[in-house]
């Protein structure tokens, strides 16, 4: 079998942690596997190098962060290699560029174009256990670019699907896909199998598990993931388009997420092409907007709510005030200390009463919603981030106890 391995920087840290995973690595091509693995930069180190170039220059240009972030990829699987060589195993380490891996050039979050992988192949070939620095690629002016942050998991799931893996695992701190976050949701319940739907959903509403990019791509080329521990060996999560719902769980997940700021357009005429103009105003300055509200206002207004990362606040409210005369508003507020909380789940589709069950739960912890939006396979509501976790473990409780 070709296993594509991919560990986060959590399971790479130190030393001891470096040892450990070449153990598993080792294990794995021991038993006869083509082994290809994909690291992440260890612990904290993106951040450290982030902090570094903060020290030098407060607005560094795109390509030299690039070019300083990929430096923390480099040193893991170089390690890597030596700790493999180490047990007497064949091992070789490559960059993102020597592995193939062709991005565009959006530096700081580019989009992988191709990966042209001959050199992994080759590698293969010799029964080396091949090492790959993830997150980074090269543009089409030779020059590095990273995928974004978390963005290890999109290189291992793209190098997968060129390779026509037979597995792409993906190796974390925790032991899979959990209905919360376990470190802080008591009677979070580990999911045997999860859809793409449902993981993409996850990913993109807070849960830090996967980047969401990668569970894309997984779906895209049907690359059946496995997110499972790099410390006890058992079976994880496996990801996949239809999922055993052997429970009948009406929701697979909650997730939480504190990067939301709410904007509110106070004052804005109720005529045709408001909201085009508000909306407009913010696509030019490209921002994307979540949760929509739009309510009634005094004296033939309306008030239009939305929802954006709280990084982009300032843009959005600075978009807003330029095209004031235009859109004609009384004023614009900003709350940052608001949490989107969300249920997800495929079981939605088919059973009704499950955001009822969500708003109950609400209710009897007292806490105010501020918006509300669905789709298919979730619904979200907006809560002051002071209510958030508990919001979350009060949901948590009502659909699993
Ligand atoms: N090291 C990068 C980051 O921290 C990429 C990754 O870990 O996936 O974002
Ligand atoms: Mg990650």
């Amino acid at each position: 079998m070709l296993i594509v391995q991919k560990f986060g920087g959590s399971s790479v840290a130190d030393a001891a942690k470096i040892k450990r995973v070449a153990g598993v690595i080792a294990d794995t091509y021991l038993e006869g596997n083509d082994v290809v693995v994909v690291l992440s930069a260890q612990g904290d180190t993106t951040d450290d190098l982030l902090a570094k170039a903060a020290e030098i220059n407060r607005n560094p240009s795109k390509r030299e962060l690039d070019m300083l972030l990929a430096t923390g990829e480099q040193i893991s699987i170089s390690l890597m290699a030596m700790a493999l060589e180490s047990m007497g195993l064949p091992a070789v380490s490559l960059t993102g560029w020597q592995a193939g891996f062709k991005t565009n050039s959006d530096y700081g979050n580019a989009r992988i174009l191709e990966v042209t992988a001959e050199r992994v192949r080759s590698e293969l070939d010799k029964r080396r256990i091949v090492l790959i620095a993830g997150f980074q690629g090269i543009n089409k002016y030779d020059d590095i670019t990273t995928l974004g942050r978390g963005g290890s998991d999109t290189s291992a799931v793209a190098v997968a699907a060129v390779l026509r893996a037979d597995k792409c695992q993906i190796y974390t701190d925790v032991e899979g896909v959990y209905t919360a976050d376990p470190r802080k949701v008591e009677g979070a319940v580990k999911l045997d199998e999860i859809t793409y739907d449902e993981m993409l959903e996850l990913a993109s509403l807070g849960a830090q598990v996967l980047h969401n990019r990668s569970v894309m791509m997984a779906k895209k080329y049907s690359i059946e993931l496995e997110v499972l521990s790099s410390y006890v060996r058992k079976p994880g999560t496996k990801v996949k388009e239809v999922a055993k719902n052997v429970e009948q769980m009406k929701i697979s997940g909650i997730a939480k997420d504190n990067n939301v700021a709410r904007i509110a357009v106070v004052g804005v005429p109720d005529e045709p092409g408001a909201a085009f103009k508000v909306f407009r105003a913010l696509s030019n300055a490209h921002i994307s907007v979540d949760i929509i509200l739009q309510s009634l206002g005094k004296n033939h207004t309306n008030d239009i709510s939305f929802t954006v990362t709280e990084n982009d606040s300032d843009a959005a409210v600075a978009a807003l005030e330029q095209a004031k005369d235009s859109i004609g508003f009384e004023h614009v507020s900003v709350d940052n200390h608001v949490s989107k909380v969300s249920i997800v789940g495929a079981g939605m589709m088919t059973s009704s009463g499950i955001a009822t069950l969500m708003f109950e739960a609400l209710y009897e912890a007292s806490i105010n919603i501020q918006m509300i939006s669905t789709s298919e396979i979730k619904v979200s509501v907006l809560v002051a981030e002071d209510d958030a976790d508990l919001a979350v473990r009060t949901i948590h409780n009502k659909f699993f106890k």
